[in-house]
C-alpha cells in the first residue's frame, strides 16, 4: 500500500483516517543554494525521511511545503524565499488542515535549520488553537552524534558531510561530484555576519586540515542515512510514547 496520502481516494480515507492512522509527517523545506548538492536538498532530505519512516511510525505522509526562509544564501543564484509570517500562517493553515481531515498526531519533518523558530511555532499554535499533537523534527541535531561514529572528527555544517551524504544515498545522480570538494566553503564565526554569506558550503567550526570537505563515499553514506533514519524514528517514537498518557 502507498503510504503516501496523495494517492488514496476520499473513500479510502474516510475509511482509514483516523480510525486506523492517526498520525501524519509533514515535510518541510526551503529551495536555497547547498555546494555542489541539489537547491532542492532541504525538501529531499525529509521527504525521504518521512518516506521511509512511514511504515515504521504507520503514519501518512502529507505533501511537503517546499518553500521557506532562506537568508544569507538567497543572492546565490536559484535560491528564494518567502517572508516569515507567509510561511508561517501558510504551513499552520496546512498543518490545520491536516487536523480538520482527521489526523491527531502531526509531525513537522524539517529540512532547514533557518525556520526552526517558525516552524515551532506553528506547533505551539496547533495546539493552542487546534487542541493537535505534533512535534518539530530537525535530522542534523539528532545525527550529530551517529555521525561522528562514521565520518571521525570532521567539520560540517550546511551543505557539508552530513548533508551531502544524506543526498549521496538519497539522489547520488544529483552530486557534482567533481566541484563537491572544490567548491567554496567558509566557517561561521562569531561576530561576523556577511550577507551574502562568502560561501554556499557554511561550515560549523574553522577547519585547519581541510576537514570540512565533503565526503564523496557511497557506502558510509548509506550507512549514514541509515543510522539518521533509525535516531529519527526513535526520536518520534520516544514522544508518540509519551503521548499516550495525555491522549
Ligand atoms: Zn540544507
Amino acid at each position: 500500500m502507498s503510504w503516501d496520502m496523495l494517492d488514496w481516494n476520499w473513500e479510502t480515507f474516510r475509511r482509514r483516517v483516523p480510525s486506523e492512522i492517526d498520525a501524519v509527517i509533514l515535510p518541510v523545506g526551503t529551495v536555497e543554494a547547498h555546494g555542489a548538492i541539489p537547491l532542492g536538498t532541504d525538501v529531499f532530505i525529509p521527504l525521504a525521511l518521512a518516506r521511509d519512516l512511514a511504515p515504521r511510525l504507520h503514519a501518512l505522509v502529507a505533501p511537503a511545503v517546499p518553500y521557506g526562509l532562506t537568508n544569507t544564501l538567497l543572492p546565490y543564484p536559484g535560491s528564494t524565499a518567502i517572508t516569515p509570517a507567509t510561511f508561517q500562517a501558510y504551513l499552520y493553515e496546512a498543518a490545520a488542515g491536516l487536523a480538520d481531515a482527521g489526523f491527531r498526531r502531526i509531525v513537522l519533518m524539517n529540512g532547514h535549520g533557518g525556520q526552526s523558530h517558525e516552524v515551532g511555532e506553528v506547533g505551539r499554535r496547533l495546539w493552542a488553537e487546534k487542541r493537535v499533537f505534533s512535534v518539530a523534527i530537525e535530522w542534523w541535531g539528532l545525527a550529530e552524534k551517529r555521525r561522528g561514529e562514521i565520518y571521525g572528527d570532521v567539520v560540517s555544517g550546511h551543505a557539508g558531510v552530513g548533508e551531502t551524504a544524506l543526498i549521496l544515498a538519497i539522489c547520488p545522480e544529483s552530486v557534482d561530484t567533481a566541484r563537491a570538494t572544490t567548491i567554496r566553503r567558509a566557517p561561521l564565526r562569531d561576530g561576523v555576519r556577511a550577507r551574502p554569506f562568502p560561501a554556499s558550503i557554511l561550515l560549523e567550526r574553522e577547519e585547519t586540515h581541510g576537514e570540512g570537505a565533503p565526503v564523496l563515499d557511497p557506502e558510509k553514506a548509506r550507512r549514514f542515512y541509515a543510522v539518521t533514519l533509525d535516531v529519527v524514528e526513535k526520536a518520534v517514537r520516544d514522544v508518540f510514547e509519551g503521548w499516550k498518557e495525555l491522549r
